[in-house]
């Protein structure tokens, strides 16, 4: 097998951590061992001159002593820690052929992929691919599960396509009214904040929609402190008074939507007072957002995971949408929905077949012309292409069953990230093989067999899809320790061995993008019309794009929505109760998220020395009225209990944080592993777990 060498080409790179993209350059200093800094790079329109704390320290993992740097294998078969290091071909050899006895016992489904956000375009689509077509098994999905899929399938059923913003943020300073709900920008995408200041400081109201203060309420104009699981109920409240006042834009709802009727008849008994007495939300303040959002010429809304991560997150953003469907702002300046993306590719990752039923550029696997499509560019006939698989947890689930033997894990770290994490570690234990390919030994890597060493942002090129919709290249840096294998080769080889490497056959990774682009014509995520040589020069480029003179498109909906009559859908939304509602024995809200200082499961941030020490454990966040009922000080630990366990954590008491909710971050691992006790039950359609929102009783630890 052919290995690129490696030799660096640019200095030129990307942040590896959220959804903004920032540019970043390196540059030679002696301030750090490994000779090189982070500084920021004007070399991209979107947070240009800017990085937060993560970026600017975001070498710091890639030159890590404790960086995986030759394929590892357990000396024994109770992997009790003890690793091996072997040679990489030595590695695809036993790895392939335990892939191939499992399949010949168990039939192809046995073995199964899990993927993530972070990953390039071309790697997310390599590894849709390799499933597929190589493993020829239907179950692969992937962390952005846990992120984007409520979200994803509201845009789907509102306006017919699933784009996380549907206007370019410099869009951000026109906006009159913006609305935040469940988004704590200031510490997921810090550099975003820019956009929202200079909108406020031409007269921008803007509005948060959250349990707690976070950094990103400072900014606004009215707060409005939520209890989780009242979403929908609160935006009905916003609906009636835009209703009853008549402060809908009776056009546009006339020509470019279908369904406003029957939400007047299910928002009617919403009324501010009502909501006022179910959550405690002023009913004044209701009509002061309701009002303020509707009469404002422009308007944004902006939802995030707060909203989301519920059993009924998808219904929760289809009634934010609701707020711009009805009073006209979207595809017009200044005004739009937006679901910010969390993952560096958060948009892109689900864009090309990762997911459990779609196929490149948002086709669903369960269509025939879609699959007739995607297989003629495989060059496999489309009887050859499996059906859909299942969800992320949901493949814990299978293999917990009997159902999975074998999973490949790249570039996720699912133990910590997902939902009562005991049915992860049982099916990791469970399991007959486990390859996990990462940067370190996460904690996901700890239950593996074989652990390969995967390449890192400034090693890897490729694309990535900002959370505008921006399609951009990221150069090579630096070569991989020891020179090994960059992800994508890793799957191609695999592919290989397991005799289907006919169908892998790539020069480069450019090539993996022309046949992405490819197989993603004609469907929604359209990037026919994009090449390296576009991208570089016009620096980054909006889907879709379908042919090499489109301009791409920055600003979606402008005349269309994407159903087949160019209308959007108004859904009428009627609360729902959580899965676990709060009761006498579980009497609190558990309420999980993210820090400024860490990224997702904390593998990359926790290794990186200036993030971790500002943020080293994870410190539960809890009210002054619930302190004094439990009896605790500041800095005490207190135990919390759920359904599913209990752990302990040192407080942080806060006037900040509604009373009867208690937040605590998910970056760690094992003992400090909020997932423990958070609920695995799964929204109905985008099959999201319910992070946000779990029962628990709380005690002091004395
Ligand atoms: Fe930019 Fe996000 Fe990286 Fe911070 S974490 S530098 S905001 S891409």
């Amino acid at each position: 097998k052919k290995t690129q060498k490696n030799q660096p080409v640019s200095n030129q790179s990307h942040c590896c951590y959220c959804s903004m993209q920032c540019s970043l350059q390196l540059v030679p200093s002696d301030k750090h061992e490994s000779g090189l800094v982070v500084k920021p790079s004007p070399d991209f329109p979107v947070a240009t001159g800017r990085l937060c704390q993560k970026g600017l320290n975001s070498l710091d993992h890639v030159v890590h002593p404790s960086r995986i740097k030759e394929p590892l294998v357990r000396v024994d078969q109770d992997r009790n820690n003890k690793w091996s290091n072997t040679s990489w071909n030595t590695a695809f050899d036993q790895i392939s052929d335990k892939i191939k006895e499992l399949q010949t016992t168990y039939g192809k489904d046995a073995v199964s992929v899990f993927g993530g956000g972070s990953l390039t375009n071309e790697v997310s689509y390599l590894l849709g691919k390799f499933t597929r077509v190589a493993l020829q098994s239907k179950y692969i999905d992937y962390n952005g599960r846990y992120c984007m899929s409520s979200a994803a399938a509201a845009g789907n059923k509102a306006f017919g396509v699933d784009r996380g913003l549907t206007l370019p943020l410099s869009e951000l300073e026109n906006a009159k009214y913006i609305i935040l709900a469940g988004t704590n920008i200031a510490e997921c995408q810090p550099t975003m904040m820019p956009y929202l200041m200079a909108a406020k400081k031409k007269g921008a109201v803007i509005v948060t929609i959250d349990p707690r203060n976070t950094k990103t309420s400072k900014l606004a104009d009215i707060h409005v402190r939520l209890q989780p699981g009242f979403d929908a109920m609160f935006v009905n409240s916003l609906l009636n008074v835009i209703v009853n006042e008549k402060l809908y834009d009776e056009k546009f709802i006339k020509d470019r939507t279908n369904g406003f009727s029957e939400l007047v008849e299910t928002v009617q008994p919403f009324t501010p007072d009502y909501v006022e007495e179910m959550t405690g939300i002023l009913a004044p303040k209701i009509r002061t957002i309701a009002r303020g959002f509707a009469k404002a010429k422009t308007g944004i809304v902006f939802t995030a995971r707060g909203l989301e991560q519920q059993v009924n997150g998808v219904e929760n953003t289809l009634n934010y949408i609701n707020l711009c469907l009805t009073t006209g702002k979207i595809g017009k300046p200044g005004s739009g929905f937006g679901a910010v993306t969390g993952q560096a590719n958060g948009q892109g990752g689900r864009e090309h077949g990762q997911k459990a039923d779609q196929l490149p550029g948002y086709r669903m696997l369960e269509n025939e012309s879609a699959r007739a499509h995607v297989s003629k560019v495989w060059g496999i006939s489309p009887d050859e292409l499996p059906k859909s698989g299942v969800s992320a947890f949901e493949l814990f689930e299978k293999i917990n069953a009997g159902d999975i033997k074998a999973m490949i894990v790249l570039g996720s770290n699912p133990i910590v990230s997902s939902p009562n994490n005991a049915v992860v570690e049982q099916a990791f234990k469970k399991l007959e093989l486990l390859v996990v390919v990462d940067l370190f030994e996460t904690e996901t890597a700890e239950y593996a067999d074989w652990l390969l060493p995967g390449s890192s942002f400034l090693e890897a090129e490729g694309t990535l899809t900002n959370l505008e919709g921006r399609v951009f290249h990221r150069g090579k840096v630096l070569d991989t320790p020891n020179e090994n294998l960059l992800d994508y080769e890793i799957i191609c080889e695999l592919a290989e061995r397991l005799g289907r490497g006919q169908y892998f056959q790539y020069e480069s990774i450019e090539d993996v993008f022309n046949e992405l682009a490819k197989a993603s014509a004609g469907g929604k995520a359209d990037y026919s019309g994009i090449t390296y040589k576009r991208l570089k020069e016009e620096k980054g480029l909006f889907w879709p794009c379908p042919d090499p003179e489109h301009p791409g498109t920055p600003k979606m909906f402008t005349k269309e929505f994407y159903h087949e009559d160019g209308k959007a859908k108004i859904f009428a939304i009627k609360p729902e109760k959580p899965a676990e509602p709060i009761d006498s024995e579980y009497p609190y809200i558990l309420t999980t998220g993210r820090l400024g200082n860490h990224y997702l499961s904390g593998a990359q941030t926790r290794r990186t020395e200036n993030l971790n020490k500002k943020s080293p454990i994870p410190v539960a966040e809890i009210h002054p009225w619930l302190a004094k009922k439990v009896g605790l000080i500041p800095n005490q630990k207190m135990k919390i209990t759920s359904r599913r366990g209990s752990l302990e954590f040192h407080v942080k008491i806060t006037e900040g944080i509604q009373p009867k909710t208690i937040f605590v971050p998910f970056h760690w691992g094992k003992e400090l592993a909020i997932n423990q006790l958070t609920n695995d039950a799964l929204a109905p359609i985008s099959r999201m777990p319910e992070f946000k929102i779990c029962a628990v009783k709380v005690k002091a630890i004395k």
